[in-house]
């Protein structure tokens, strides 16, 4: 009974009482765009080129890059498909981008600090998505600590002429202070899984610190809480495109946490379309702010589902 019940619910994500939520995909390449179509997912919001990079010592072609991003944009012709440039490093290692060796690679070289050394990959990513770029483009850098970085990387997306350019808050820095990396952005995307690793000072790849990385932890709760708020004063759209989005209690806190939009595997999307319209945007409001004043995860979790009865 309960699979009739997900898979009854369809159409664009909203909220019991109409409040729309997009659920987009995160795909890992072109071959998961499919199945992104299929579950309903309303556009991508999280397209991970490291796939075009990984396993080789050189560099993608302009046309093996341009194929890849017109294939994201052909799946979801009127929905918007964010594309992030290139995360490399730490946990996504690039034979082709060596950084020299580093003690803590996870707090190293990584993700858009490798354009720093490496100015031409970025240049010539950016050049391949501005040659195939449709109205839906949103472009958006990972790892992003300063409001300058923001100002860095939009100003070299504005000079491919990109029409929407974003940032990854992903690294506490940057919710502390998502107010000033939003300036000169179009909108910013909350990547959970990194921003639990670096609030807990706990490595994602060693699950003996696993424990810490939850993202129902209160401190996770406040750090989204502030960035989505942030997001609303300016009037730019917020989303979470970590792993945590595709838990259905936690994809309704986020909503009540005033989070535009969620992005998550093609797999989780049936579930969480039916937790939000099994939910009103009063009832996600109230679960995030039970989930809040709770002092640890286990309690929060609990707390949130007291307010979301449609869970079961
Ligand atoms: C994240 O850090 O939450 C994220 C979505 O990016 P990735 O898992 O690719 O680092
Ligand atoms: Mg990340």
């Amino acid at each position: 009974a309960r699979r009739t019940a997900l898979s009854a619910v369809r159409g664009p994500g909203r909220t019991a009482d109409g409040h729309p939520v997009p659920l987009l995909a995160n795909v890992g390449g072109p071959a998961e765009l499919a199945a992104a179509v299929d579950a309903g997912a309303e556009g991508v919001g999280l397209y991970r080129t490291e796939f075009l990079f990984l396993d080789r010592i050189e560099p993608p072609s302009a046309e093996e890059q341009r194929s890849a991003y017109r294939a994201a944009l052909e799946a979801f012709p009127g929905g918007d498909v964010v594309v992030r440039t290139l995360d490399g490093g730490a946990d996504k290692p690039l034979a082709f981008l060596p950084v020299p060796a580093e003690p803590n690679p996870a707090l190293g070289e990584r993700g858009l600090r490798q354009f720093r050394r490496f100015p031409e990959v970025m240049e010539a990513q950016l050049g391949a998505l501005a040659a195939v770029a449709a109205q839906g483009l949103r472009v958006m850098a990972p790892m992003v600590a300063t409001a300058e970085e923001a100002v860095w990387f939009a100003q070299a997306c504005r000079a491919k002429g990109l029409p929407s350019a974003g940032v990854m808050i992903e690294i506490p820095s940057a919710a502390l202070r998502a107010a000033h990396l939003l300036e000169p952005v179009d909108f910013i995307s909350i990547g959970t899984n990194d921003l639990a690793q670096y609030a807990f000072a706990a490595d994602r790849q060693v699950s003996a610190v696993g424990v810490l990385n939850d993202p129902w932890q209160p401190a996770l709760l406040d750090l989204v809480a502030m960035t989505a708020e942030a997001a609303s004063s300016a009037g730019k759209p917020c989303g979470v495109c970590g792993e945590s989005a595709a838990d259905p209690a936690l994809a309704c806190v986020f909503t009540g946490l005033g989070v535009s939009t969620l992005s998550m595997g093609a797999a989780a999307l049936a579930a969480v379309r039916a937790a939000l319209a099994a939910h009103t945007l009063e009832q996600c409001r109230r679960a995030a702010e039970a989930a809040r004043a709770q002092v640890t995860a286990a309690r929060a979790r609990v707390a949130a589902r007291a307010y979301l009865p449609g869970l079961g």
